[in-house]
């Protein structure tokens, strides 16, 4: 029978930005609760799956990751086709990831088949010191974008849930974004 927790949809979720600011490192602390030093820049997944519980709905993620494509700015279509929420990191101690922001989105607005994406925006590696991006600084830009924010650390944990729980339910509460 169906009922409240059944599993409705799978919701297409994206992991953009420049390479090395720990998109993969993101997703392995999200689905897998590990932090890997060692991260090769070209190892990645397709995506990975992982069902979370947001008001007592089950909803099934699969979170695309590149393998390493984004270095040579060849994300294809099919990466973003469908996909209902976005994930855009840079890194809070690399000011060049931060400028390259913009790029991100107007690649996103190319590819992207729904004009009502979700776009989170995560400043990540605060655990580091000789930070060059303020918490200010990406507040602002993410209000700018119309889009989430947080700063988080894929290594110590802080913010990485929060980060992909906020986005689910902001996705979950927008209209229309369900029906694929
Ligand atoms: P990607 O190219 O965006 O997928 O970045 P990776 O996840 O491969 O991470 C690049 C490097 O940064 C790796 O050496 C990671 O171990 C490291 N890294 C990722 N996230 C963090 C973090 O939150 N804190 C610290 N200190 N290092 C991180
Ligand atoms: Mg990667």
């Amino acid at each position: 029978m169906a009922d409240q927790s059944e599993i409705l949809t799978t919701l297409k979720i994206l992991l953009i930005g420049e390479s090395g600011v720990g998109k993969s490192s993101l997703l392995l602390r999200f689905t897998e609760d590990t932090f890997d030093p060692e991260q090769s820049a070209t190892i990645g997944v397709d995506f990975k799956v992982k069902t979370i519980t947001i008001q007592g709905n089950s909803t099934k993620l699969a979170i695309w990751d590149t393998a390493g494509q984004e270095r040579f700015r060849t994300l294809t279509p099919s990466y973003y086709r469908g996909a209902q929420g976005v994930i855009l990191v840079y890194d809070v101690c690399k000011r060049n990831s931060f400028a390259k922001l913009d790029m991100w989105l107007n690649e996103l607005d190319t590819y992207a088949t729904r004009t009502d994406i979700i776009k989170m925006l995560v400043g990540n590696k605060i655990d580091k010191d000789k930070r060059e991006v303020s918490r200010e600084e990406g507040i602002k830009f993410a209000r700018r974008h119309t889009m989430l924010f947080i700063e988080a650390s894929a290594k110590t944990r802080d913010g990485v849930q929060c980060a992909f729980e906020e986005l689910v339910q902001k996705i979950i509460q927008t209209p229309g974004l369900w029906e694929m």
